[in-house]
């Protein structure tokens, strides 16, 4: 079955140009024309991926995002306009996996959808492989089954929060630059911020940390980076 991708755009040739180019990669299409019709159907269609403007009439791209995050891990890509000041920290920290900048060509667009989707369904498929568990005190990460339990309680993970932890835990007490957290775990097809990596470390923090104002998991390595410690 094809993966279902909404599309939340007001401009109609941008939208239609959108949902044109997804169905030509062979993805099913839902589009919406506001926020309200771009929040229902994300509740009511379970999309497999969401690409969403941020100016939008009555509710705004940002505020969809964030009530999707507090229902559902679905993949998000968010449309901002050169000029527009938002901060892409912004929306990375209310939750959206990726940005695209407008204006932005088709192929460009196209191929954040496909390797966000590839993610996502990866880490969907990933129980068929062999068994991995990483284990550090009380906090074990089972890669095949992409969960995440402390003290036996399950905590729920993004597919990045998980990438990233299980990075950190593979190699427990190594430190890493931000740099290299951005390029082993955002690929080649994020020119990221290095802010990202501080963004996805603070909600992990707030996951697994018995206080995240004084991490004893995730340590900040001043001007470097972070380790995982024990
Ligand atoms: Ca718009």
């Amino acid at each position: 079955m094809s993966a279902k991708v909404l599309v939340v755009e007001d401009e109609a040739n941008l939208r239609d140009a959108i949902a044109y180019n997804l169905e030509l990669e062979g993805y099913q299409v839902l589009t919406a024309s506001d926020g309200v019709e771009g929040l229902a159907k994300a509740r009511n269609q379970m999309p497999d991926l969401i690409v969403l403007d941020i100016m939008l009439p009555l509710i705004s791209g940002l505020d969809v995002c964030r009530s999707i995050r507090k229902e559902s891990d679905v993949s998000v890509i968010m449309l901002t306009a050169k000029g527009e000041e938002v901060d892409k920290v912004v929306g990375l920290e209310i939750g959206a996996d990726d940005y695209v900048t407008k204006p932005f060509s088709m192929r460009e667009l196209m191929a954040r959808v496909r390797a966000l989707h590839r993610r996502s369904s990866q880490i969907q498929y990933a129980s068929t492989a062999e068994e991995e568990i990483l284990i550090s005190g009380e906090l074990k990460v089972n890669v095949s089954s992409h969960t995440v339990t402390l003290s036996g309680m399950q905590i729920p993970c993004r597919p990045r929060e998980f990438e990233l932890l299980a990075h950190l835990m593979r190699s427990k007490g190594r430190a890493f630059t931000r740099r290299q957290l951005l390029n082993t775990l955002w690929e080649n097809d994020y020119v990221g911020d290095e802010r990202t990596v501080d963004v996805h470390i603070r909600w992990l923090r707030e996951k697994i940390e018995e206080d995240s104002s004084k991490p004893k998991k995730i340590i900040t390595i001043r001007g470097y980076g972070y380790r995982l410690d024990e």
